[in-house]
Order: structure tokens, then sequence, then C-alpha cells
């Protein structure tokens, strides 16, 4: 996988992403007034977290902390052993909580370790306490972030994985209890940006339906529509051309395909960030699972893993101007496929 990272003027904002139209407004949204300082705070990208050149990044960790497959695997891979050195001496963590650490050879300053509900184990206890759970990993989360002076942070999209919390049910929690924790008053201004960092196509999808309801645009993030093919206002402070540079800016997609971690074989060890050491932790017992087939791997696409990040052509009506439109097209960041079926991969947890 390449290299290359990710800084976080690269990172699009709400603002941005409506003013390029990869973001369109609902009829109704929950939260009917915009805020244009959370619509540049809230940032979505569809990308590999350990690429990310923020202040913290948000592992889906297990109760362990001794790693594991998906985003974990890959945190503790890009971090190297002193990782795994620094999550043993933490004694696990409980689902709902989180724990911080440095993050050694990552581009960010310090990984955040939320254990996420079981999706069928939390759900039939009732009381809806999957997603208590789910809003108090994102809440944790943010507390330590702001604990340890970090001004921006980045989510993977917590239990979206094996632990099978459906994408949009997960992504309406996440940014529910985000909006709710970033206008308590003891909280505002001190994030300056969160990142929804999302991996699967289905999951970008579902923040992008999502996020309009919570967060919708300002009249200044909405292209006027007497102006709809043109380029948008420019706003105070801003040239005519800071919409095609800022958008020029948008980091160009991985030279190769970025594929989820690892087949399913490789999924079902722990991660091996130490070439010495091989992990064989057990994190839940097969008969907390409702059906073991929950956790196998139900890829149905003929012999091959999911969905990658990739460069294929995009549909290019949706951006604002031809630059707009040729900036996003080289970019790997805003990508314009329609939401991709949900017949994607379900691995086995780590055991
Ligand atoms: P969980 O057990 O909490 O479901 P997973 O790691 O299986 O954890 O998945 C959590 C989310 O992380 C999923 O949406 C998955 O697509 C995503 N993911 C996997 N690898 C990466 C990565 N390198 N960067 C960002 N997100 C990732």
């Amino acid at each position: 996988m390449a290299s290359t990272t990710i800084p976080l003027s690269q990172i699009p904002t709400l603002s941005l992403l409506y003013k390029l139209k990869h973001l369109a407004p609902v009829a109704s949204p929950i939260i009917p007034r915009p805020s244009e300082a959370l619509n540049n705070t809230i940032c979505l990208i569809r990308n590999d977290i350990t690429k990310l050149e923020v202040d913290c990044i948000v592992n889906a960790a297990n109760e362990s902390l001794l790693g594991g497959g998906g985003v974990d695997g890959a945190i503790h891979r890009a971090a190297g052993p002193d990782l795994l050195r620094e999550c043993r001496t933490l004694n696990g963590c409980s689902t709902g909580d989180a724990k911080i650490t440095d993050a050694y050879r990552l581009p960010c300053k310090k990984v955040i370790h939320a254990v996420g509900p079981i999706y069928f184990v939390e759900k039939p206890k009732g009381g809806n306490r999957q997603e208590t759970l789910l809003r108090s990993c994102y809440r944790r989360s943010l507390q330590l972030a702001i604990e340890n002076g970090m001004k921006s942070i980045a989510f993977a999209a917590l239990s979206t994985g094996v632990y099978g919390y459906p994408s949009e049910e997960a992504a309406r929690a996440a940014i529910n209890e985000v909006r709710a924790f970033l206008e308590e008053p003891n909280n505002i201004g001190k994030l300056e940006r969160v990142i929804f960092c999302s991996f699967e196509r289905k999951d970008e999808a579902a923040y992008e339906r999502v996020i309009p309801e919570y967060f919708p645009p300002t009249e200044q993030d909405l292209p006027q529509s007497s102006t709809e093919h043109s380029e948008p206002k420019p706003q105070e402070g801003e040239s005519s051309t800071s919409f095609e540079i800022l958008a020029a800016k948008l980091p160009d997609p991985p030279p190769s395909e970025p594929v989820l971690d690892g087949q399913p074989e490789a999924k079902k060890q722990k991660v091996n960030a130490d070439e010495t050491e091989t992990l064989h932790h057990v994190i839940i017992s097969k008969d907390d699972l409702k059906s073991e087939d929950d956790w196998e791997e139900v890829d149905k696409s003929e012999g091959g893993p999911i969905e990658r990040l990739d460069d294929e052509p995009v549909e290019v009506a949706k951006a604002s101007t031809a630059a707009d439109v040729q900036s996003v097209q080289s970019s790997g960041i805003i990508d314009f496929d329609e939401p991709a079926s949900t017949e994607s991969s379900m691995m086995v947890k780590d055991w």
C-alpha cells in the first residue's frame, strides 16, 4: 500500500462537500438549524485511517486491546510493535469505553482505542443497549481527545465491520452523539476537526445520507440555484478560485487499490505487530453468537473481496464547475460511485 499520508488541510469539510454538491440537503432535517462552525469542523473521508495526518485516530478495538483484524490490524501494523507493548499495559477496555496511547510510526500523534458493541450480542439484551454503547464510544473518545489536548480526531466507523452494526444505524448514532457533544457549552471550540473516516463504500454512503439530517447546509454552503452551473459564490476572505484550489488540493487516490484488511484467513488471526509474537486471544465466545454464520465470511461476490477505494471514472455532473469536476475526478477522496450493494464481506472476529 502506498505510504502517502493525507494532511489535515486536504480532508474535506461538510461545507466543502456541500459546495461541491457531493452532499445534498434533505427536505426536513432532524436538526433544522444549520451551523457554519460545525459544517467547517465535521469532515467526511473515505480512506485508510492510518494515512491521516490528524492529531488522533480512533481505532475499532476489542476488549483485550491486544490487536485484531480490520482497522485494528491495519493500525497495529502501521504503528509497529511498540503500540502493542503499550496496549499490554492498559489492562483491556470495557465495551463502550476507550483508552488512549501514543501513535508510534503512524502519522497521527495519538491513537484512541474504543471498544464498540457486538451488534448481535447487545441488541437482544434490549433497552437499545447497542446504541447506548456505541454512542458512549464516540463520547469517551471525544472526551479523551480534549483531555489530551488533541484538536483533530478521525473516527473509523466503529462496530460496522465484523461487529455487525448496520451502517446507517451506526452512522446515525455516531453523528447524533458527536453533534450533541460538540454543542455542549464546555466543548464548544475545543476540537477544530472531527472526521468520519469510512473505508467501505456502504459506510460512506450511510454517512452521506444521514449527515444532511443532522448537519444541514448553511446558505453559503449551497450553490446558488441561479448559478447552478457556475462556480460557487466566494465568501468573505475567499478568492474566486478558492474552491478550485481547494478541490485541486484533494489528494490523489492510492496508486494501488487498498483493500480491506486481508482475506478471511488473515482476519481470523490477531495482528502480529511484533514479528516474534503471534496472538491468539479469544475475545468473544461463540456461544455469545446468534449463529456462527453471522460471523463467517459471507462475501457473495465471485472470488473477490469487497469494497475498495478506487479511481474508477466518476459521474462528472455532480460537481460545481469544470475545474471542480477535473479536480474531483482526480481525487481519491471524493468519489461518486453509486451506493454499492451491501453484499460485501463480513468477516469472522478474531479467535
Ligand atoms: P469492528 O469489530 O468494530 O466492526 P472492524 O475493524 O471490523 O471493527 O471494522 C470497523 C470499520 O473499520 C469498518 O467500517 C471497516 O470497513 C473499517 N476499516 C477497516 N480497515 C480500515 C482502515 N484501514 N481505515 C479505515 N477504516 C477501516
